[in-house]
């Protein structure tokens, strides 16, 4: 029987969870899941310059908010553990010292200097960066003697001869030529790995079966494989997910884009609409599914259908999937969400709790209309608040027509008093409402932002009769009378 599938996602506690980074552990995920195999979390925190706190319980956060649980790791514990990188030192610095026995590793004394103008030479002779194997010839007797005193790092012997193939169950072999490779550091001198010595001690100790990762790691093929043979390994499988590029093909960056996880949370996406969105980045089912459950994802998953091209991070795609998930929420689900939003968002001064009846009257007018979360507040605040607007908003949509504003709230108040309070609800409301037409000669739309503004503050929100229905006959007339005072 082989060996289960065991894979992991190891991010770097640098800072928030990048949404590229939730698509890799959600392609983690359901590869697991599909294959019956186990998903391991591991905190890669070997640079610790780069450390930020607190990274790790958002890293959590942001897997969990998408419905991402790992079988081992940071707060689940397993097996393998320690699965943070700093408090694994020991086991990285045994095989490094193994390296060095089988004649793999060895000390380099190269000043950051000397490795500056090096590069820099390089560049003016058009040659590839790398470092040029100075340390190589130094006996290793005398670089241990020479290191008590001096710092140092360790850099791995690459063989530079012939070639080195990875087979990627994505992309398939890609050969790269090892003349282009260096001896690269896998031991820094402040004790601490690098990403490739790390990588290579806890993948094999934890009995990763497949390393898939971003593209961005594919160059260090070589360097991987390599290690693996030094040490009489056998190599994982490797498999490099495309990128996720923006609308002009750049790679995804925080400058043009909203980038990390859990800000697409707190603006108001699902997360059924984003593990939607992101499965499809660089995945595919067949020539025509385009929504799909985390259940299902988790079981038709196979690496053989994601492709290597970049990945078009398309956030009106993801609008759209949004509004998708919302308008299939039951009455309940939604009404819940939409008390959330609103305890959230609307203004402090606003007294808590929030009246419950309102809230559900409410909750169905916004559910055909919103496409992120956070737009509740601001279209149902009139509700609960008085809007505040400036005169010339009342005219803004007729072409500055204050005469005919005036009229329309005229006509308006008239009608609304027209109403009985006994038969006052949404029919009424509406049928009292329309019959301005006929007193304007005009169609609705000709004036019913004036309408809108009175009422909401805004020329445009939800539906304008309910919404009047809701805020009461006295209510409703108070604000047509204050807008046709401020037009005076
Ligand atoms: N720590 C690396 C990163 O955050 C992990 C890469 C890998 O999956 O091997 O990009």
């Amino acid at each position: 029987m082989s060996a289960p599938v065991r894979t992991r996602f190891a991010p770097s506690p640098t800072g928030d969870l990048h949404v590229g980074g939730l698509r890799t552990a959600l392609f983690q995920w359901a590869f697991v899941k599909a294959n019956g195999g186990e998903l391991v979390l591991r905190i890669e925190d070997t640079d610790q310059s780069r450390y930020v706190e607190g990274s790790v319980e958002s890293i959590c956060e942001g897997l969990r908010w998408l419905g991402i649980e790992w079988d081992e790791g940071p707060e689940v514990g397993g097996p393998h553990g320690p699965y943070v990188q700093s408090e694994r030192l020991e086991k990285y610095h045994a095989v490094a010292a193994e390296l060095q026995a089988r004649g793999r590793a060895y000390r380099c004394f190269c000043t950051a200097e000397r490795l500056a103008q090096l590069r820099k030479d390089q560049q003016k002779d058009g040659l590839a960066p790398g470092y040029d194997g100075r340390c190589r010839q130094i006996p290793p007797e005398e670089a241990e003697e020479r290191a008590r005193t001096e710092p140092s790092v360790l850099r791995f012997r690459m063989d530079r001869t012939g070639v080195t193939t990875l087979p990627d169950l994505i992309r398939g072999d890609v050969t790269f030529q090892n003349s282009l490779q260096d001896d690269f550091v896998i031991l820094k001198s402040d004790g601490f790995p690098t990403y490739h010595l790390a990588m290579l001690v806890d993948d094999h100790d934890m009995e990763i079966t497949h390393v898939v990762r971003a593209e961005e790691w594919l160059a260090s093929g070589p360097k991987h494989l390599q290690l693996y043979e030094a040490m009489d390994w056998p190599a994982p499988h490797f498999a490099h997910l495309p990128v996720l590029v923006d609308s002009k093909g750049r790679k995804l960056s925080k400058r043009e884009a909203d980038v990390a996880a859990l800000d697409y949370r707190d603006r108001g996406y699902l997360p059924e609409a984003m593990l939607n969105f992101l499965a499809f980045l660089g995945w595919s089912l067949d020539d025509h599914t385009t929504h799909i459950t985390a259940g299902e994802f988790a079981r038709v998953f196979t690496l053989d259908r994601v492709v290597p091209n970049p990945a078009f991070f398309d956030v009106e795609r993801l609008d759209a999937l949004n509004g998708h998930y919302i308008r299939a929420l039951a009455p309940e689900a939604w009404r819940e969400h939409v008390a959330g939003w609103l305890d959230r968002d609307l203004p402090a001064n606003i007294p808590r709790p929030l009246d419950a009846d309102l809230v559900t009257a409410v909750a169905p007018l916004l559910q055909e209309r919103v496409t992120r979360l956070d737009e509740v507040a601001g279209l149902v605040r009139f509700l609960f608040a008085l809007p505040d607007y400036p005169a010339e908003l009342l005219t803004e949509r007729i072409g500055g027509d204050t005469g005919l504003a005036a009229r329309t709230l005229e006509a308006a108040i008239a009608a609304v008093e027209g109403v009985a309070p006994e038969a006052w609800a949404p029919e009424p409301v509406e049928a009292a409402l329309r019959s301005l037409q006929d007193a304007l000669d005009l169609k609705l739309r000709k004036f019913v932002s004036v309408l809108y503004v009175a009422i909401m503050g805004a020329p445009r929100g939800i539906p304008l009769f309910d919404s009047v229905a809701l805020l009461g006959r006295d209510e409703a007339l108070d604000r047509l009378r204050a807008a046709r005072a401020k037009l005076a």
